[in-house]
C-alpha cells in the first residue's frame, strides 16, 4: 500500500551493459545441441564465411576462435613475433592487447594516445620504433578507427608487421572501409558478452595473408594439420592428423557460431540503434562541463562499442565521486581501461610512470563509459541522460 510518505518505488538498477539476444540465435543454438555436433564444426564453418562475406572482400580469410585474445596471440605467433622482438601498442587498452606479446617471449613498448582520440598516436608509435621492432597493435579504442593510413604508412617505411585489436570496431569504418579491410597483416574482433556482437565467448582473426591463415588455423586446433570439421569431409581417413607444431586450444564451438550467426545479421541494427543512443547522449551533454567522445568523421561508422565521457578540469568532482552517484541513483558505470601503466605486471615489468603517458594518465583521472548497448529503451537512455546532467550540475 502506498501513502503519501513512501518514498517513490527505486527504479530497477540500470546495468552497465547486456547482450541483446533473439528467438533466432536462441533456435539456432538449440538446433546446434540436437544436431548431434556441438564443437567446431559445420556452424563455425558458416559463420566464418557468413564474415567474409560481411566484409566483402576479395581473398579474405576468416577465422573462428574462442577469444580475440586467442586470435591476436595466434596473428602474432604466425608473423613470427618472438624473444628479443619488440611490438608497438596503446597503454590506454585492456591487457590482453599486450599480454599475447609475452605468451611469445617479445617484448612490449607502451606508447601513449591523442587525447582528442583517445586512440594510439602515429607520432609516438615512429619514435618508439627501434631496431629490434617487429610489429604495431593499433587499437581502435571505443569503436572509433585509428588513422591506419599513417599506421600502414609507418610500418611500410620501417618493415613492420600491423596487426589491428578492432575488439571494439566491428562495425567502425574508415574513409569508407570497414576495419578489417584496410590491408594490414591481420585484424581480430572479439565476441565477448558485452561487444557490439556476442557469441558468448570468441573472436574472429581476418587476414588476407594465406599463409598467416593457414598456419593460425593449425595452431588453432593443437597444432593438427586439419581442424575436425576437415577431417570428417574430406578423403583423408577420418582417424588420422598430423601434429606439426605444438599448438593451441582455440577453436570456436558451433554453440557459439550459432549465435555468431544470427548477431552478424542483426549488426547493421545493432549498430544504428547505438548511434542514436550515442548521438543522444552528446547533444544532451554539450552544454555540460564535460567532454563528450568524439564521433567518427563525416561519412564514417564509429561502432560505439564505449561511450566514455570525461568530466571537465572546470569541473571540481572527481571521478569516483561520480561514478558513486550513478550507481547511488541506480546506474551501472565502469572505467576503460585502467592504462596498462599502472597495472602492476606491466609498471613493474617496464618499469612505467605515469608521466611517461600524460594523456593516458590525465583521461583515466577523469573518464566514465556510461551504459550504451542495444537493449536499452528511451526511457533508460533519458534516464542516464538525466542523472549525469543531474550530477554534473547538482
Ligand atoms: C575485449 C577486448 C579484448 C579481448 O577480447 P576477448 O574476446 O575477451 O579475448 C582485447 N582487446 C580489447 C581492446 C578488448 O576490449
Amino acid at each position: 500500500m502506498t501513502t503519501d510518505s513512501s518514498p517513490p518505488a527505486a527504479l530497477p538498477f540500470l546495468p552497465f551493459a547486456l547482450p541483446e539476444i533473439g528467438e533466432d540465435e536462441i533456435n539456432e543454438v538449440v538446433d546446434t545441441l540436437r544436431s548431434g555436433w556441438i564443437t567446431t564444426g559445420p556452424k563455425a564453418r558458416r559463420f566464418e564465411l557468413a564474415f567474409a562475406e560481411f566484409l566483402a572482400e576479395p581473398q579474405i580469410e576468416c577465422i573462428a576462435v574462442n577469444s580475440a585474445t586467442a586470435g591476436l596471440h595466434l596473428a602474432l605467433e604466425a608473423l613470427g613475433i618472438g624473444p628479443g622482438d619488440e611490438v608497438i601498442t596503446t597503454t590506454h587498452t585492456f591487457t590482453a592487447t599486450a599480454e599475447v606479446v609475452r605468451y611469445l617471449g617479445a617484448d612490449v613498448v607502451l606508447v601513449d594516445i591523442d587525447p582528442a582520440t583517445l586512440n594510439i598516436d602515429p607520432n609516438l608509435v615512429e619514435a618508439a620504433i627501434t631496431p629490434r621492432t617487429r610489429a604495431i597493435i593499433p587499437v581502435h579504442y571505443a569503436g572509433l578507427a585509428v588513422d591506419m593510413l599513417e599506421i600502414l604508412d609507418i610500418a611500410r617505411r620501417h618493415g613492420l608487421r600491423v596487426v589491428e585489436d578492432a575488439a571494439h570496431a566491428l562495425p567502425t569504418t574508415l574513409e569508407r572501409e570497414l576495419i578489417g579491410t584496410m590491408g594490414s597483416d591481420a585484424t581480430v574482433f572479439s565476441f565477448y558478452a558485452n561487444k557490439t556482437m556476442t557469441t558468448g565467448e570468441g573472436g574472429m582473426l581476418v587476414t588476407r595473408n594465406a599463409e598467416l591463415a593457414k598456419r593460425a588455423r593449425v595452431m588453432r586446433l593443437h597444432g593438427m594439420s586439419r581442424d575436425a570439421f576437415d577431417r570428417f569431409t574430406s578423403k583423408v581417413p577420418s582417424w588420422y592428423y598430423e601434429i606439426v607444431a605444438p599448438g593451441y586450444k582455440y577453436n570456436m564451438t558451433d554453440i557459439a557460431a550459432a549465435m555468431g550467426i544470427h548477431q552478424l545479421k542483426r549488426l547493421p541494427a545493432f549498430q544504428a540503434r547505438r548511434e542514436q543512443i550515442a548521438q543522444a547522449y552528446s547533444a544532451a551533454f554539450a552544454d555540460l562541463p564535460v567532454i563528450v567522445p568524439p564521433s567518427a568523421p563525416e561519412g564514417d561508422v564509429h561502432s560505439w562499442h564505449l561511450y566514455v565521457l570525461r568530466l571537465g578540469d572546470e569541473l571540481a568532482m572527481d571521478r569516483d565521486t561520480f561514478i558513486e552517484r550513478m550507481f547511488a541513483a541506480g546506474i551501472g558505470c565502469s572505467v576503460h581501461y585502467i592504462p596498462l601503466h599502472l597495472q602492476p605486471y606491466w609498471r613493474d615489468r617496464y618499469d612505467l610512470r605515469p608521466e611517461q603517458f600524460v594523456h593516458s594518465q590525465k583521461t583515466y583521472e577523469r573518464m566514465i563509459s556510461i551504459p550504451l548497448y542495444t537493449a536499452m529503451t528511451d526511457v533508460q537512455v533519458q534516464r542516464v541522460i538525466d542523472t549525469v546532467t543531474g550530477i554534473v550540475l547538482g
